[in-house]
C-alpha cells in the first residue's frame, strides 16, 4: 500500500494494531474499520510494562516499564493489509511511541529504524529476507505429533501438505508477498517457505505477518498447530529462520566483487568479519530463547560454531552463491545462526550494528572454512579462526551485556529489557526443566 494511501475499511469489523515485543512475541491491540482513520494519528494506548513481559507471559521488572506510565500504538499505514484466513480482519504494523508522538526507547521498530539510518550515514541500504522453517503438528503444545510426516523434499511430504501450503501461499501472496519457495524440510512435519527480500524495515515487519499468515492458516484453515520453536522436538532437526541479506548502494550491490564475482567484495568481508566478532553477543538478539542453545549443534546446518565459508550450511555465517545471470543481484549473505524466537526488529538491527562495526574498523574476516568447521585440522581451524558458539542463554546474555557496540544499538531502555525478561526466561526455564520450556515455546508467536 502507498505511503499515504488510507486503506478502505468500510467493510472491515477489526484492525489489529500488531507490534512485535522485546521477547519475540507479535502482539496487537486493535479497533473496528470505523474507527481506524480516526486512530492513525493519535493511536492506541498501551501500558509501557507490557513490553516488559516475557514469552512465559512473566512481567519482568524493568526500570522505565513499570505498570506505571503509557505509550501509543501508531501504525504504519503502509504496512496495512486484509488477513485472508480470518472474517473481514485486518492487521497493520506499529511504532510504539511516547505521548506525544516522540519515538520511545523501548520500541524495536525504533531499534531498528536506527540502525537502518546508521547503515545510511555509511552509504549502504540493507536489503533482507527471513527464512522460515516451521514445522505443523496434530495434538497439543504438550504432546504434538507431527503432521504430514515425509522425506525430506519428497514429492510424498508436498502431496501431504499440498492443500495447507496452497492456502498459506495464497494468503501471504493475497497480502502482496512474492512466495518464492514452498518446500517440504527435512523434520517430520517441517515445512519451508520463502518470500522475497525486500528492505530491511520491510523485511522484519514482513517476518511479523508471515508468521501471523502461517500460524493463522494452519490454525484457523486446518486445525493444525504452526510451531516456530527453533527446536520443537528433543530428536528431530531444528528449525532455523535463516537470515539473508545484501547491501547496495544504488543499484550496486556492494557485497559483489566485480573483479572475483566467486568471492565477496572488501566491503563484504569487513561486513562478515564484523558479524564474526560479535556473534558471541549478537546471537542473544538472533537465537535468543532459552530452547534456541538446543538448535545450535554440529551437523545440523544450523552453526555450532563461529565461522564463515562460502556455500558452507555449517557456518553460522554463509556466503549464499549466486545464481547464473543475475551475479550481482543474486549474492548474499546468510546468518544461519537465527531463529524465529526472534524479534526480527532486534534481530537484523544487531546484524546491522555489528556488520557496521566491522566496516567501520575495516577488519577483515579470517580464511573461509572449506569444510565443516568442528571437522577441521587444528592448523585449518586456527586460519579460519574457529570459535564455540555460546551454548546456553545465559551465556549469550553476558555476551550481549559486556558488547558495547550491540548495547548502544539497542539503546538504554531496551538493552535492559532485553537482558532483564530473557534472564528472567532462562530462570523460570532452568527450574521447571527443559521438557516444559520446550512445551511452552512451542506455539509462542
Ligand atoms: N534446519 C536447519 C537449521 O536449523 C537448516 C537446514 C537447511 O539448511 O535448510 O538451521
Ligand atoms: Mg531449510
Amino acid at each position: 500500500m502507498a505511503k499515504d494511501a488510507l486503506p478502505d475499511t468500510t467493510d472491515i469489523r477489526s484492525v489489529r494494531f500488531v507490534y512485535g515485543d522485546p521477547s519475540g512475541v507479535i502482539r496487537a491491540k486493535g479497533t473496528t474499520g470505523s474507527q481506524f482513520a480516526g486512530k492513525i494519528h493519535e493511536g492506541i494506548g498501551l501500558t509501557q510494562a507490557q513490553n516488559a513481559v516475557n514469552l512465559f507471559e512473566d512481567l519482568v521488572h524493568v526500570d522505565g516499564m513499570e505498570p506505571v506510565g503509557e505509550v501509543r500504538i501508531v501504525p504504519d499505514v503502509s504496512t496495512y493489509t486484509e488477513l485472508p484466513w480470518l472474517d473481514r480482519t485486518a492487521s497493520v504494523i506499529c511504532d510504539l511511541r511516547q505521548i506525544d508522538g516522540s519515538e520511545w526507547g523501548g520500541c524495536t521498530r525504533t531499534v531498528l529504524k536506527r540502525a537502518i539510518a546508521s547503515a545510511a550515514q555509511a552509504g549502504i541500504e540493507v536489503f533482507a529476507a527471513f527464512e522460515n522453517e516451521f514445522y505443523v503438528a496434530e495434538g497439543t503444545r504438550e504432546n504434538p505429533v507431527p503432521f504430514g510426516d515425509a522425506s525430506c523434499y519428497s514429492t510424498a511430504g508436498l502431496d501431504r501438505n499440498s492443500a495447507m501450503m496452497n492456502d498459506m501461499i495464497d494468503n501471504l501472496e493475497a497480502q502482496g508477498y512474492i512466495v518464492e519457495q514452498a518446500i517440504n524440510e527435512y523434520g517430520p512435519g517441517q515445512l519451508e517457505i520463502v518470500i522475497k527480500y525486500d528492505e530491511a524495515l520491510k523485511a522484519a515487519d514482513n517476518q511479523l505477518k508471515f508468521r501471523d499468515t502461517i500460524r493463522g492458516t494452519a490454525e484457523v484453515q486446518h486445525g493444525l498447530m504452526a510451531s516456530f520453536s527453533p527446536k520443537p522436538y528433543a530428536d528431530g532437526v531444528g528449525s532455523g529462520t535463516h537470515l539473508h541479506f545484501s547491501l547496495w548502494s544504488g543499484k550496486n550491490n556492494l557485497l559483489f566483487n566485480k573483479d572475483n564475482p566467486r568471492e565477496i567484495s572488501e566491503l563484504g568481508g569487513h561486513f562478515i568479519a564484523g558479524l564474526l566478532e560479535h556473534l558471541p553477543g549478537l546471537v542473544a538478539l538472533t537465537c535468543p530463547s532459552y530452547v534456541s542453545y538446543e538448535r545450535l549443534a554440529p551437523h545440523a546446518w544450523a552453526g555450532s560454531t563461529i565461522a564463515w565459508g562460502y556455500d558452507n550450511r555449517e557456518c553460522t555465517v554463509r556466503v549464499a552463491s549466486s545464481f547464473r545471470g543475475r551475479e550481482e543481484q543474486s549474492i548474499n549473505i546468510e546468518l544461519k545462526a537465527s531463529d524465529s524466537s526472534a524479534n526480527p526488529h532486534l534481530a537484523l538491527a544487531g546484524v546491522i550494528a555489528a556488520g557496521l562495526d566491522g566496516i567501520a574498523r575495516k577488519l577483515t574476516p579470517p580464511a573461509p572454512a572449506k569444510h565443516d568447521p568442528v571437522l577441521l585440522s587444528d592448523e585449518e581451524k586456527i586460519a579460519s579462526n574457529v570459535r564455540p558458539l555460546p551454548s546456553s542463554q545465559l551465556e549469550a546474555l553476558e555476551n550481549l551485556e559486556r558488547d558495547t557496540v550491540l548495547m548502544d544499538a539497542l539503546g538504554d531502555l531496551m538493552g535492559r529489557c532485553v537482558l532483564a525478561t530473557r534472564r528472567a526466561e532462562n530462570a523460570k526455564a532452568e527450574q521447571n526443566g527443559l521438557e516444559w520450556a520446550r512445551a511452552a515455546t512451542f506455539t509462542v508467536y
